[in-house]
């Protein structure tokens, strides 16, 4: 049986549902699901989805497992703002959604309802699944650049998303706590966040739905030689540039708005800059780079809270390392290590002395696929995401 909601256009009408529009063929096989729009000055990645939605629809193929898109913030969409009342990629982990969800009616904002909403979306997919299940969250930058994916550093997530050919930065987890990615890691579903290119540009549509066909056929979803990746290919070898492959956040400059911050012209996402550059001013004065490294996310617009990050390159020899280490499970050896010992509660979470456990030691709790999450109890808490078995048959 073929499913199909038909996708529009115009702009217009994207306030008009939830789901864009899904193609399933009724043959068991892996899930792609795709939102666009969850920032709602964001609207390439809903005009990507629709038009992958629409060649499907045209030419009707026979395909393993499904396609879906949904609407993030389809309130914010309709305006064009990027939230209404807060923003919409906060708020995932499972504490903020339990006090969501505890609100009446009445308390809830925009953005709360968006989200429960999506959830119901998000539960009702994963339920009816009969594979592996993709999330791939879709979004635009106020800089031009590159574009680049997010994602929980998991070796499944990481050999997914290389195979895009999009550049992956790490360590996104470590400095914004709550994006939608998180309930999915936490259920040891793949996730990305693709930045698509500069809001409002064509090119950000078009990389969008390169990826999309790539993740497609990758995935098995689609049948052999349905599209023609080359072109895909080719224009995102072209938007990607020298931008280096994999990339990890080093730094995030948070903001306030009695801050008057105000980044320097001219910064393009994977930008290098050196020590002491001036990046931006501030009521307190001059924001200089401390360390030779890359700009992530200048912002160039009024809504946000982060004001730039910093990267730097990862090379190939700690890609392998860190796979290595994973596939042999030396995490199981961290306990061992003075200072260490794992959270009686949560299997997947270590805590660390930050006396005894020194920078190396947090660079090691990288490789191994842990990321910082709070300080508890005069420690630091590290936790990893692990990946589903089924997930290994992609
Ligand atoms: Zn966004």
């Amino acid at each position: 049986m073929t499913d199909f909601v038909a996708a529009t256009t115009m702009q217009s009408e994207i306030t008009m549902q939830r789901e864009l529009g899904r193609w399933d063929s009724g043959q068991p096989g892996p899930t792609l699901l795709v939102t666009g729009g969850v920032h709602g000055n964001e609207p390439a990645g809903v005009y990507a989805a629709q038009r992958v939605l629409a060649q499907l629809q045209e030419r009707a193929p026979q395909i393993r497992g499904r396609f879906i898109a949904l609407v993030g913030n389809l309130p914010a969409l309709s305006e064009n703002r990027r939230f209404l009342s807060r923003d919409l990629n906060r708020s995932w982990d499972q504490e903020s959604l339990v006090v969501n969800q505890a609100r009446g009616e009445q308390e809830r904002s925009p953005e709360d309802r968006e989200q429960l909403d999506l959830i119901a979306c998000f539960v009702e997919v994963e339920r009816s699944a009969s594979g592996p299940l993709v999330y791939c969250d879709l979004h635009t930058s106020s800089a031009a650049g590159s574009p680049f994916l997010c994602l929980a550093d998991t070796i499944d997530n990481r050999r997914l998303g290389l195979t895009t050919g999009v550049p992956i930065i790490l360590g996104i987890e470590e400095t914004i706590a709550g994006a939608s990615l998180e309930w999915f890691a936490d259920r040891g579903i793949m996730a990305f966040a693709v930045e698509g290119g500069q809001h409002e540009s064509d090119e950000a549509i078009a990389n969008h739905e390169a990826v999309l066909w790539g993740l497609l056929v990758k995935l098995g979803i689609l049948p052999e030689g349905f599209v023609d990746l080359e072109p895909h290919r080719q224009r995102l070898r072209q938007a990607v540039g020298s931008a280096p492959p994999i990339v990890e956040i080093v730094h995030r400059h948070v903001i306030a708005s009695a801050d008057a911050f105000r980044m320097e012209s001219g910064f393009v996402n994977f930008a290098v800059v050196a020590k002491g550059q001036l990046l931006a001013k501030d009521r307190h004065g001059d924001v200089c780079a401390k360390h030779k490294s890359l700009v992530m996310l200048p912002l160039y617009q009024e809504l946000g809270d982060d004001g730039f990050f910093l990267a730097r390159r990862v090379r190939w020899f700690w890609l392998l390392l860190a796979k290595w280490l994973r596939a042999f499970h030396v995490a199981a050896l961290l306990p061992l290590m003075p200072g260490i010992r794992r959270d009686s509660d949560d299997h997947d979470t270590m805590l660390a002395n930050p006396r005894v456990a020194r920078w190396f030691v947090v660079e090691f709790f990288h490789l191994l696929g842990f990321r910082k999450e709070t300080e508890r109890l005069g420690c630091l808490a590290f936790r990893r995401r692990c990946s589903r078995r089924v997930n290994r048959s992609l």
